[in-house]
């Protein structure tokens, strides 16, 4: 426990905060969530490494800079209403469910969605709401949301999220091709247009839906 402890100190310092992320909210919430329990259990000596890893189901949990660069770039703040779409492992939305009470998150395969709640509400996260559906259609129940963060790459931002989004609400997303994505930062202006700001290279599994690419299944 006290290793696990002792390298999630050093993954945020030596990955996170020395490449430059400094939100404090995102820091701090990256040193309390224990990423050692959203991996397989013969995956848990590398929980600190400095890559994704694989969560079963063909899907990975992303990079923990990634997710760092991710949240810090959607500006998620305490009070804010946080959609994210592609739980896997859950990690991501527990890392925002220490920033903000508000975190729903969908997930297109039953199993990991299953798995993450879970593993959540065991770890008592309880202000996390997992769904299992087709997350690019949103979740326009749950909405107006603050900002909308997804962890597979579309070929474009789904109309239905930037119909989701509040005013002011920012959505975090790969953009591209399957192999190469450009991770796109979209903020909604007062009078309802949006602002676009490209923050690099990045690589994602698909989003598969039907405002994403075609679901084989
Ligand atoms: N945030 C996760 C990383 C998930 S990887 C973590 O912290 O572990 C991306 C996930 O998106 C995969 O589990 C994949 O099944 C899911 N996904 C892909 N298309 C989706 C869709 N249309 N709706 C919901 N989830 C989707």
């Amino acid at each position: 426990m006290a290793d696990f402890k002792e390298a999630r100190a050093r993954m945020v310092d030596r990955q996170i905060a020395w490449r430059g992320v400094g939100d404090d909210h995102v820091l701090r919430a990256m040193r309390s969530v224990p990423r050692e329990a959203f991996v397989p259990e013969s995956m848990r000596v590398f929980a600190y490494d400095d890559a994704p890893l694989p969560i079963g189901e063909g899907q990975t949990i992303s990079q923990p800079y990634v997710v760092a660069l991710m949240i810090e770039a959607a500006a998620l703040r305490p009070g804010e209403r946080a959609l994210e779409i592609g739980t896997g492992s859950g990690y991501a939305a527990a890392v925002m469910a220490e920033i903000t009470g508000q975190v729903f998150t969908i997930e297109r395969l039953g199993g990991l969605a299953d798995a993450a709640r879970r593993r959540l509400t065991e770890l008592g996260y309880a202000n996390v709401e997992v769904r299992i559906g087709d997350g690019t259609l949103g979740l326009p129940e749950a909405a107006p949301f603050d900002v909308i963060i997804a962890a597979a790459a579309g070929p474009e931002v789904p109309a239905a999220w930037k119909g989701q989004l509040a005013a002011g609400g920012r959505i975090v997303m790969p953009v591209g091709s399957h192999c190469s994505q450009d991770l796109i930062r979209l903020t909604r202006r007062e009078d309802g247009g949006f602002d676009k700001v490209s923050l690099g290279d990045v690589r994602f599994v698909p989003l598969l839906g039907a405002q994403g690419w075609r679901d084989p299944r």
